[in-house]
């Protein structure tokens, strides 16, 4: 059914398995807008082909083609909800059907999926579930890659494992991984899914084919793992706040996930995980502008980030919980006991600034509003504090740089930038690693917090 991979002759092939196998790969992860139409299938070959150490690819479902357009997985989720109520959902999968069937014709490829969509059809109306429903989504864009490019189909479910509890299981995976992979010159492993031992598939959360990437990443020991989207690279603050940020050329895991947490997005959370393990650094691409250098994402590095700091961001939508309490700084066991109440009720905290007689903690107010007063009545049960204060509203913004912990004045020219744009500072929390300092400011406030900090680190440089 496949194609052998052009690039690479006999001699090529008779060398020996690992010595040169393994030796200077890419793993090339594909988002679903870079897999979209057939136009965007001939941009990714043409990305592929330019350099031959791309050698194992990792595609996600198709995404949209526009704004207005329907993602393949949110397609295969509803229709298998209509599946699961015992309604007909025949149309919808035709519809699905017909996605592939336009990259296919548009690609002049010499494939049929009309099996598979016998299979899947047949596994829908037995109930196989949510999982196996949206994976499918990866599954025939992962078979259209590989016979297009000429490279081996690795079905995920047979390589990435799941534990009984639900659990992803790295060790085990990267062993079938590693081993699988070793059999071939070129592969496409599908992203987003694996399978539980009996061969239930289970995916990741959603934007999990980055995870997988990450994964295969790890288990050939790339060089770079590349992961294709469609903008160049992580911005130093959002677009929708500052009008055309400037780009971050070079961001260390711990700064990203930093700034990942604080609601900046572009890579899945857990994508970081299996990489960092290897040290393998991750470099984001734009698939529609293939020549710009997007981000690199490292373990460390001595490169300067151009600016004191590498980014900005923020969420809206914090409480934070006042706790007065007369000598509370030499009472042992009072933040435990306070946090216990927390905790009573699954509330997880943000941060905890505290002074002499007073503890912060900022929590999410949707979480925390429909517990607020079993919270409280907790707090003075087993603390027995003088007051209790509740401040709703709240945003917090993370200013990350490695660059932060060289330079003095940082956090002076952030307040002082604050205070002449008026912007009331309720909150100030610096991680002692020094890489980030996370300030507290009025939801409404957010967005002036934010310009007010860009434009001091940055545009003042420029
Ligand atoms: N197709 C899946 C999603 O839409 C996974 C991915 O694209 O990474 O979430």
């Amino acid at each position: 059914m496949f194609k052998q991979n052009p690039h690479y002759g006999v001699a090529d092939r008779q060398q020996s398995a690992l010595t040169w196998r393994f030796d200077m790969n890419k793993v090339v992860k594909f988002g679903g807008s870079s897999l979209a139409s057939a136009e965007q299938f001939k941009k990714v070959e043409t990305i592929i082909r330019a350099d031959r150490e791309r050698r194992f690819v990792v595609p996600s479902a198709p995404g949209k083609r526009s704004s207005d357009d329907t993602k393949v997985t949110d397609m295969l989720y509803a229709c298998y909800e209509l599946a699961e109520k015992g309604q007909d959902f025949t149309g919808q999968l035709q519809a699905i059907k017909n996605r592939y069937l336009e990259i296919i014709s548009g690609l002049s490829l010499d494939l049929s999926l009309e099996e598979e969509f016998q299979t899947i059809e047949q596994n829908f109306r037995n109930k196989a579930g949510a999982d196996y429903a949206a994976s499918r989504g990866e599954y025939l864009n992962g078979i259209i890659m590989a016979q297009y490019l000429g490279f081996e189909f690795v079905d995920a479910a047979e390589v990435i494992r799941f534990k009984e509890d639900g659990e992803y299981d790295p060790e085990l995976t990267n062993k079938l991984m590693r081993a699988r992979l070793s059999t071939v010159e070129s592969a496409v492993v599908p992203g987003f899914y694996g399978a539980y031992e009996d061969g239930t598939v289970k995916t990741f959360s959603r934007g999990g084919s980055d995870i997988t990437g990450s994964i295969v990443a790890r288990a050939i020991k790339a060089n770079v793992y590349e992961n294709w989207t469609d903008v160049s690279g992580f911005l130093i603050a959002d677009p929708r706040i500052i009008y055309k940020p400037e780009g971050i050329e070079t961001i260390t895991y711990r700064e990203l996930r930093e700034l990942a947490y604080m609601g900046a997005s572009v890579l899945h959370e857990d994508a970081i995980f299996p990489v960092r393990s290897e040290g393998i650094p991750i470099n984001i691409r734009n698939t529609n502008a293939p020549n710009d250098n997007g981000t690199w994402i490292v373990e460390s590095t001595c490169q300067k980030s151009k600016y004191v700091i590498t980014g900005i961001a923020g969420k809206r939508g914090f409480c934070a919980v006042n706790i007065e309490k007369e000598m509370m700084n030499s009472e042992i066991g009072f933040g435990r006991k306070v946090l216990q109440a927390f905790e009573e009720n699954g509330i997880s905290f943000e941060h905890v600034p505290s002074g002499i007689d007073t503890m912060t903690v900022f929590v999410h107010q949707d979480e925390f509003m429909h517990k607020e007063q079993k919270v409280v009545s907790g707090i003075h049960r087993l603390a027995d504090p003088d007051a209790i204060d509740i401040e709703a509203d709240l945003a917090l913004i993370a200013v990350v740089g490695r660059g932060m912990k060289s330079t003095r004045g940082t956090a002076g020219r952030i307040f002082s930038a604050l205070a002449h744009a008026n912007v009331n500072v309720k909150m100030i929390d610096q991680g002692s690693s020094e890489l980030n300092i996370i300030i507290g400011v009025a939801n409404a406030d957010f967005e002036t917090a934010i310009k007010a900090i860009y434009d001091i680190f940055v545009l003042a440089q420029l």
